[in-house]
């Protein structure tokens, strides 16, 4: 015990590691995960491409096929660069280890995706977070432009949407940080299928911003792959720290196949957004009869509410065998809530009732 404290840095050592709840007979709402399983019709296709992926050698460094297959279904402009990551968190972790100086700080609102922060940590940067506006979750730019004078951050990240908040934020606020910022500016879009909102066609107008995307949100977290695109200047410092073969052989052979026929996925994805605004407006009718629920707008696959006592209702959820997420701790502003992944219509009806069935007999 006293050789490990005395060797392991006392910041790391004061981390509590991220948890993933065990998830094995749930139905599964607590991780933006899309419910749907890989298509049938691709079964075969990917099978095949599998198997004849030369995994005796080295994956491709360059990753050209997946490059390829990622520009065309991504709709990336031949002028801006891209860099993958073995998820968007590796490409954050990235970034970060390429700006870390002594000192250097790295910003984003609160609540944000927690990965910023413990990334931060990692790297030996200062994290500063500027909290958004209490009641609505909306960017506070005047509090974030006042946060860029001060602090002077090296790095800001934004997500668009939010997580674990659901919205977007104004995109004349988003220009404003990104024009006021001595640093580089991320516009994370890791929920860029959900939201009819992007970045994609500016970003190349901005000396110092550059956009983040995954494919993990859109049916393909298990595969594992991050994009970080925008001007070559950036990219090509950040490619430095990418450690080599980041992007293993299955998942630029998975990938590119599977990106190949995004057509099956945009579907899903469809499907997932008209199950959100039915959620919303099922949570709204719901909500109505009992004081104290809220249900915040969302454009992203997940929906974020509140309840009067969210540890109570979370354990009654998952007495019934549902899983959400209880995000009531990870911020003062986000006391009592949940946040609900959008699931398949089964599911969302399993927690439409649950959830009912629940204040019913909290308010009785
Ligand atoms: C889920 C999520 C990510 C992580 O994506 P991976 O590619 O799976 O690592 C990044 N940013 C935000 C805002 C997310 O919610």
């Amino acid at each position: 015990m006293s050789a490990v404290g005395g060797v392991i840095r006392s910041d790391i050592a004061a981390l509590a590691a991220y948890h993933v709840q065990d998830a094995a007979g749930y139905i599964k709402l607590d991780a933006m995960e899309n419910p749907f399983a890989l298509p049938e019709t691709l079964r075969d296709g990917l099978a095949k491409q599998l198997s004849n992926t030369a995994i005796n050698r080295y994956p491709d460094p360059a990753c050209a096929a997946l490059t390829t297959a990622l520009r065309s279904a991504m709709g990336i402009p031949k002028e801006l660069d891209i860099l993958l990551g073995n998820g968007s968190d590796e490409i954050i972790q990235m970034l970060a280890m390429a700006c870390a100086k002594p000192g250097a700080k790295l910003l984003s609102v609160e609540p944000a995706f927690v990965m910023f922060k413990m990334i931060a940590t990692f790297c030996r940067m200062t994290y500063v977070g500027v909290p958004l506006r209490a009641a609505d979750f909306r960017l506070d730019a005047d509090a974030m432009l006042a946060a860029i004078t001060e602090h002077q951050p090296v790095l800001t990240f934004l997500a668009y949407p939010n997580n674990p908040t659901g919205n977007l934020f104004e995109r004349e606020d988003v220009r404003r940080i990104i024009r006021a910022s001595p640093g580089l500016v991320v516009i994370d879009e890791a929920y860029f299928a959900f939201s009819s909102q992007s970045f994609l066609d500016e970003i190349s107008q901005f000396p110092n911003a550059v956009l983040m995307r995954t494919v993990s949100k859109l049916g393909l977290a298990g595969v594992r792959l991050g994009v970080l695109i925008g001007r070559h200047a950036w990219l090509t410092e950040v490619d430095k720290v990418r450690l080599p073969y980041n992007i293993n052989s299955f998942t630029q052979t998975a990938a590119t196949f599977l990106l190949e026929n995004i057509g099956e996925f945009i579907a899903q994805t469809k499907v997932l957004v008209a199950e959100r605004t039915a959620m919303a407006a099922n949570l709204g009718r719901l909500f109505a009869r009992f004081p104290g629920t809220l249900c915040f707008p969302s454009e992203a696959n997940f929906i974020l509410i509140r309840v009067p006592d969210a540890a109570a209702v979370f354990a009654a959820l998952k007495a019934r065998k549902i899983l959400v997420k209880n995000t009531s701790q990870s911020h003062t502003l986000m006391q009592d809530t949940l946040r609900i992944t959008i699931g398949s219509p089964a599911e969302n009806v399993a927690f439409l009732t649950a959830l009912t069935s629940i204040l019913e007999s909290q308010y009785a």
